[in-house]
């Protein structure tokens, strides 16, 4: 079998990757570049002058030569290795007639437990997605701030007291909205200095959240580990990073509880599965992130079926809904909180064929929040 052509697709807010073959498989993978999938699709040209003409089963090998055969790696380059790579698994999984989980270890289980992503511009708002997830029957809610998912164009000021009381209180809220039924997964989305983090943390701890993500910036793993040491929270993080090698440099110093590789953005399969078997060795568990359509989704639900130490999976807002649900031919099927593990060939979904017309591309709008005082502040 050989690869004969690579398509790079848009769809409203999202990068696919299409591989197709001599012997008329085709892969579908995505690419998680978020802000720069213009980069990302040019990165998968580049790979493109490569692959066609290889044998798209020595994924391995192909992962390494990509990765390696240059000099520059990041988000664009890796969104692009990762999109190529599910599609490659997706490729292999049809040819031999199994699911990817079956190729990678075989199910370790049957469903898979999701987070409902909560949002909102006021409390009541994010009080009643809490209140919702529940009457859904999910048993996690996530994307959850203890602030608020406010307007950019609004510059941000609160004195250190109020910003840290009122989060403390809206986390007692989001526990009273849901009792014990619902874990809530706090993200702050790195709006804390460390300092900061570790006040809110120990406010926050009596009620018990699942986890506490991305609470500082997380280019520093020796700041996320001395907030890690001084907070009696599990920290979720590592959504930003492409490597086993990063991973290894957070776990080793104790800075992460949750794991958070994005299957679109940390080398696709491939490699997170082996981020998944760092973190074993550390007892850390391994959440997905996954912002982004179905296709993510089904990627991330082959991961979480074939590994022993998988906690959660992030589960955007709207997989039901259009323009999401009308991405795909069909979605994964969803019951009381748990995504089934399917049990067709490769990832388990395909594109629509109408997706991109349907949906055309929305870039990404370069805008950021500011403080009262002009200066950048994270959101
Ligand atoms: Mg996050």
């Amino acid at each position: 079998m050989k690869i004969t052509q690579i398509e790079t697709i848009f769809v409203d807010r999202y990068l696919f990757v299409q591989v197709h073959t001599d012997e008329g498989i085709t892969g579908l993978g995505e690419s998680g570049a978020w802000g720069y999938l213009e980069a990302s699709a040019a990165a998968v040209e580049t790979f493109k002058r490569y692959l066609i003409g290889q044998d798209p089963l020595r994924i391995e090998h192909h992962w390494q030569y990509l990765y390696r055969w240059s000099h520059f790696r990041g988000a664009a380059i890796m969104g692009a290795l990762s999109a190529i790579d599910i599609a490659l698994w997706d490729i292999a999984g049809k040819y031999f007639g199994v699911p990817c989980y079956q190729l990678l270890g075989g199910k370790t289980r049957d469903k898979v437990r999701v987070y409902y992503h909560v949002f909102g511009d006021t409390k009541e708002k994010l009080i009643e997605g809490c209140k919702q997830a529940k009457a859904l029957g999910f048993t996690a809610v996530g994307h959850l701030t203890p602030f608020l998912d406010e307007s950019r164009d609004v510059p941000y000021f609160k004195t250190h007291v109020d910003k840290m009381q009122d989060a403390i209180e809206t986390v007692g809220r989001y526990r009273e909205a849901v009792g014990k039924d619902v874990d809530l997964c706090i993200e702050i989305h790195r709006r804390l200095t460390p300092a900061e983090a570790i006040v809110l943390a120990r406010g926050i701890e009596p009620y018990q959240p699942f986890f506490y993500e991305d609470p500082i910036l997380p280019d520093s793993f020796d700041a996320m580990a001395l907030v890690a040491e001084k907070i009696h929270i599990p920290i979720a993080t590592g959504e930003r990073l492409h490597t086993i090698y990063e991973f290894e440099a957070l776990l080793k110093r104790g800075a992460v509880q949750y794991v958070r590789p994005d299957v679109c953005m940390a080398g696709g399969l491939t490699h997170c599965k082996k981020i998944a078997a760092l973190a074993e060795a550390h007892h850390v568990g391994v959440v997905p992130h996954n912002p982004l359509s179905p296709v993510s989704t089904a990627a991330c639900v082959q991961l979480a079926a074939c590994i022993p130490n998988f906690a959660l999976q992030e589960y955007p807002i709207g997989e039901n809904e259009p323009p999401k649900s009308e991405i795909v031919k069909s979605a994964l099927k969803l019951e009381n909180g748990f995504l089934i593990v399917p049990d067709v060939p490769g990832i388990g979904i395909e594109l629509a064929e109408d997706a991109a017309e349907k949906y055309p591309y929305r870039p990404r709008e370069v805008k950021t929040r500011l403080h009262v005082d002009g200066s950048v502040v994270d959101q």
